[in-house]
Parts: C-alpha cells; sequence; structure tokens
C-alpha cells in the first residue's frame, strides 16, 4: 500500500474506519466538505494558471461530479478569497519513507521555498495541530534538496494565513510517525493473512465525536 496523510490520520483516528475502507475497499459517499474541497482547489489552480473564473468556477463544478449541495455561488465567495500567487499548483510528490514504505501526497501550492495548503474548512487551526503540513516539509524538503521550508494553511473563509518554518531536523518527527503507522498497518495486514477473524482485534473500532462523520456507522461492531 503506497500511504498519504489522509490515510494515516484516518488509521489513527479509527483503524476499524482505516480498515472498511483501505482493506474491504468499500467506498464513502461523497460529502459535501469533500466535493466541495476538489471544486475550489480545481477552481483555484485552473484560476491562477490563466483560466477565467466563470471557467474556473465550471471546472470545478465538473470535478466535484456536480455534486447537488455544490453552488457555483459558493465556490464563487471562496474563490474571490484566494491568494492568487504565481506558483507551482498541485504538486505531486512519492518518495520512501523506510521499511520499503512510500509516502505520496499532492501540494496545492509551491514556490521555492515555501509551499501552501488551501483549507475551506469552517474552523482554522494552528500549523502543527495535525501532523500534515510538517510531514508535507519534510516529503518537499527531501524531493526538492531543501533545508528549511516555511508551510502555511491558509483558510479561505477567512482569508487567513496560518505558517511555520520547518527545519529538516524538526520535520523529521512527522515522518517518524508516519513510519511507525505506516509498519504497525503492514504488521496487521500481514497478521490478518493468517487470521482473518481477529479483524477487531487488530483494527479497533474507537467511537468518538468523529462517529457523526462516519459513513459506516452502520458496519461498525461499535454501534
Ligand atoms: S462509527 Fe465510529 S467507531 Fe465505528 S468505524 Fe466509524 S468512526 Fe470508527
Amino acid at each position: 500500500m503506497i500511504y498519504s496523510y489522509s490515510r494515516l490520520s484516518l488509521y489513527e483516528t479509527c483503524p476499524y474506519r482505516f480498515y472498511i475502507k483501505y482493506i474491504l475497499g468499500k467506498s464513502e459517499p461523497v460529502t459535501k466538505p469533500l466535493a466541495l474541497g476538489k471544486a475550489v482547489h480545481k477552481a483555484i489552480e485552473l484560476k491562477i494558471n490563466g483560466e477565467t473564473e466563470a471557467e474556473a468556477i465550471a471546472a470545478g463544478l465538473i470535478e466535484a461530479d456536480f455534486h447537488p449541495e455544490v453552488t457555483g455561488e459558493e465556490m464563487q465567495q471562496l474563490l474571490s478569497r484566494a491568494p492568487m500567487e504565481v506558483g507551482e499548483t498541485e504538486v505531486h510528490f512519492q518518495l520512501p519513507l523506510g521499511s520499503g514504505i512510500s509516502l505520496q501526497g499532492y501540494v496545492d501550492w509551491i514556490k521555492k521555498d515555501q509551499f501552501k495548503d488551501w483549507k475551506s474548512n469552517w474552523r482554522p487551526y494552528g500549523p502543527n495541530e495535525t501532523w500534515q503540513l510538517m510531514l508535507y516539509a519534510w516529503a518537499l524538503m527531501k524531493v526538492r534538496g531543501l533545508k528549511q521550508i516555511r508551510g502555511a494553511l491558509y483558510f479561505l473563509r477567512f482569508r487567513r494565513e496560518e505558517a511555520y518554518v520547518y527545519s529538516l531536523l524538526e520535520a523529521v518527527k512527522a515522518r517518524d510517525w508516519a513510519l511507525r503507522l505506516a509498519e504497525e498497518i503492514e504488521l496487521k495486514i500481514s497478521c490478518l493473512d493468517s487470521f482473518s477473524d481477529m479483524k477487531s482485534f487488530l483494527f479497533p473500532a474507537t467511537p468518538g465525536s468523529h462517529c457523526k462523520h462516519c459513513p459506516f456507522v452502520l458496519d461498525c461492531y461499535s454501534y
């Protein structure tokens, strides 16, 4: 399995939801936040690269597969608040984490030794409240041969940027977090081959406030 921040974070939040989604391969319904995020990212990317606002919004709606809750009006509002800075957009990276495991991700915007992740969330948070920014900082420094990099979360609804300058020494903590979780998952997957009835022991359900956004409640043995 190739790992990403979102996979690892899902496993850390609830191993059983990870199991249902990534091991059983059950698809999740596309929620409004997910569809809106995809649509807005597409629109910002195109606008930065020279498309008109109307073309960018239309492409965003197509990207979201015309999700019924994603409107052109909300996209226009978010697009108007996006930082229109020239840079590389939607940059893919894939690199070894260690132990034969790979990490991949997409970075929304990069310019020299700076990168940004655009967020359409309703609640802003700090750069190091999750491992995402630090993990991307580590990956970009490795891939681009940098010794430090400025990473930022840009909260579109609030025109608010939360930034942090990472050194490679510091960002390696995020690599260690990712590698530890990925190794743990790989070990559990290999145990499942021999002990398939131990799935709820190896990938336990961890009920909490996150369950209200979980599409697998009906599949969950803890409910
Ligand atoms: S309902 Fe809650 S505990 Fe069950 S799989 Fe979903 S997130 Fe995990």
